[in-house]
């Protein structure tokens, strides 16, 4: 096939939007551990997750088998609102690099929350109103999953109550009105309104929160509520599987062109979007019928894989959420002022982490100036706003692309492109005045975290 062949956008057809999540553990040999009930250090049973999330978002954390599961048919409803999502061939952005490599990048910021969150929260949302809940609890750092979560609840009719890590909500005013907008409460974390936010506030009086507190609060304030449930927008096993919907829309509109990738590129917060993105993917990795190189791509100043320990760690800093196994910077560690705030979570997915234990995977650190110096090359020429965060697959994108062009090789390269930037301009008004700085935290910094992960073995 031609290049001329393929259209600047690729758009699938409304009835090519997936109709099963795909579930990548069924086809992974040595599975992600399961999360440890931090009391007894044994695996967190179906009896003992179902007081903190909803019964059917249990059942899909705990399966590990079956690589196929329905989505009903109101979660497919909404989905068509704002899926498929195009994939893009960057042929601007190769022209302005001068390489020989085809880029593409698969946009989920055509809806208003702006990322690829609202795939998993009209989920989440889904399945805490078939159980009957009241409402949902959760927490938001930047400000992108409480938007979403927001709008899913109040399709569904729900009650949404969101702890935003308290520089975010004083930062970004904007955000916290779009998701009032859709009905959410919002409260800054840490607040006095938990047991846990009151602790945290005695300990680290100046506090400006982190997502790993406001989780803790939020886990408190479902837990304490008759008809409350938590939920999460990244990081757990079910988040994975509901964004696989990205991977699946990516390889349906590849396989359409013959298109095969070489390179698939993702930014790791939570590792939410990338698990999605590369699922199907590395399901023909892991099943031994295709090769391809998967790279996570996360901020210097929060190396999670590049610099973490793979252990068994809290997922929150009260230390109240299970313990999971995963590539940690340790529950207390709070990262340097970053600008991209969905990137800043101590931990990474238990999934992501056993593949990237197991050599499936790559991941590379990047510097914030680098990361915003490839998000404005990539506004200016391919026309889209990119959040911070999405950033970083860029800059990685645009540095695989110039290797090729060092080397003439026209490798295919994917990545995600999980949301737009509109909220983040102070962000990119720090980096045009020269004000930002790439913070990388020292061994001695990291060692701190560390020093608090449990010893469990
Ligand atoms: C939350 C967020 C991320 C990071 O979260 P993951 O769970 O790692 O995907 C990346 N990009 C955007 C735009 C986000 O909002």
């Amino acid at each position: 096939m031609t290049n001329e062949k393929i259209p600047y956008k690729i758009y699938l057809e409304e009835k090519e939007i997936p109709k099963q999540w795909y579930n990548v553990r069924a086809d992974m040999k040595n599975k992600p551990a399961p999360l440890l009930n931090p009391g007894t250090l044994k695996p967190m049973t179906f009896e003992e997750l179902r007081g903190v999330f909803c019964d059917e978002l249990v059942r899909q954390e705990l399966n590990d088998t079956d690589a196929w599961i329905d989505i009903p048919e109101e979660i497919q409803q909404f989905y068509k609102m704002y899926r498929p999502a195009p994939l893009i061939r960057a042929y601007c952005l190769e022209e302005k690099l001068k390489t020989p490599a085809k880029i593409y990048y698969k946009f989920e910021g055509n809806n208003t929350s702006g990322s690829h969150k609202l795939n998993s929260a009209i989920a989440q949302a889904y399945y805490a109103k078939q159980q009957g809940l009241k409402g949902v609890t959760t927490e938001t750092g930047a400000g992108q999953w409480g938007t979403a979560l927001s709008m899913a609840c109040s399709y569904f009719d729900l009650d949404c109550r969101v702890y935003m890590v308290k520089v975010s909500y004083e930062q970004k005013p904007f955000r916290r009105e779009v998701m009032r907008t859709y009905g959410a409460q919002v409260t800054p974390s840490p607040s006095d309104t938990t047991e846990v936010g009151r602790k945290i506030l005695q300990e680290h009086p100046g506090t400006s929160g982190s997502l790993g507190c406001a989780i803790s609060e939020a886990v408190e304030a479902a837990t304490t509520r008759e008809g409350y449930r938590y939920v999460l927008g990244s990081v757990l096993n079910q988040v994975l599987l509901h964004q696989s919907v990205i991977g699946l829309e990516t390889k349906a509109a590849l396989d359409k062109y013959g298109v095969v990738p070489d390179i698939i590129i993702g930014c790791a917060g939570g590792g939410s979007n990338l698990g999605g993105l590369i699922s199907p993917f590395m399901g023909e990795v892991l099943r031994g019928e295709k090769q391809y190189r998967f790279i996570a791509v996360e901020p210097a100043s929060c190396p999670s894989f590049t610099r973490g320990k793979f252990a068994y760690d809290f997922c929150d800093t009260g230390m109240v959420c299970p313990l999971a196994k995963m590539y940690t910077l340790g529950s207390n560690f709070i990262p340097s002022a970053n600008h991209a705030g969905g990137l800043r979570y101590h931990g990474m997915s238990s999934t992501l982490s056993q593949l990237y234990a197991d050599g499936y995977m790559e991941a590379r650190s990047v510097e914030q100036t680098a990361v915003f110096a490839a998000a404005e090359q990539f506004a200016r020429v391919e026309g889209i706003l990119p959040a911070p965060e999405s950033s970083h697959a860029i800059r990685v994108a645009i540095d695989e692309a110039l290797k090729c062009k060092e080397t003439g090789e026209e490798k295919t390269i994917v990545f995600g492109l999980t949301g737009t930037g509109y909220f983040d301009m102070v962000a990119y008004e720090k980096f045009h005045n020269g004000e930002m700085n790439d913070y990388i935290p020292t061994d001695e910094d990291l060692q701190q975290g560390f020093d608090r992960i449990p010893q469990v073995f």
